[in-house]
């Protein structure tokens, strides 16, 4: 990541660089569908299936830019990341009827983040009691839904720009 000094602004301007390593930099760089699991674009941030649901539905809100932190990303960027999980929680809504919603980041490995080095928010949709009907198998949780269905369904009723 190179790193470029703004004096006028006194801060650090960041030139967001992929890193090869990273599975939301690969996926966006992939064509949208069933491979990638992007549901929606917007101009700073994606929308992304997560491939290890806790439920059904599991978004992810991702910026293009490989940042770890909130403040690394501009102000166009944060904005667009509250506007999208607006968004997924309205289409979740919609599609799935939950009854709640669980909607964080956990920044740092230390806070339990898988891809510590690039921000992302879970959007994770809530039933009551909705641990009884996931079975907990090898660590692999069972899913009513196959992902491919999900995302279809998801892509359906995400709003066209
Ligand atoms: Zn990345």
């Amino acid at each position: 990541m190179k790193q470029v000094w703004s004096p006028w602004r006194m801060k650090y301007i960041m030139h967001h660089e992929p890193s090869p390593e990273c599975i939301f930099c690969k996926a966006q760089q992939l064509d949208d569908g069933p491979e990638n699991l992007i549901v929606a674009r917007g101009h700073f941030t994606f929308v992304i299936l997560n491939r290890y649901p806790y439920t059904s539905g599991h978004l992810m809100v991702v910026p293009y830019a490989h940042q770890p932190t909130l403040d690394r990303l501009t102000v166009e960027a944060r904005r667009e990341i509250v506007e999208i999980i607006t968004t997924a929680e309205v289409v979740l809504q919609e599609v799935y009827h939950p009854d709640g919603f669980n909607i964080g980041a956990n920044i740092g490995s230390a806070a339990g983040a898988g891809v510590a080095g690039h921000l992302h928010f879970h959007v994770v949709p809530r039933w009551s009691g909705d641990t009884n009907f996931m079975s907990t198998l090898a660590d692999t949780r069972v899913l009513p839904e196959a992902l491919e269905q999900t995302f279809c369904r998801l892509k359906a009723a995400w709003p066209k720009n």
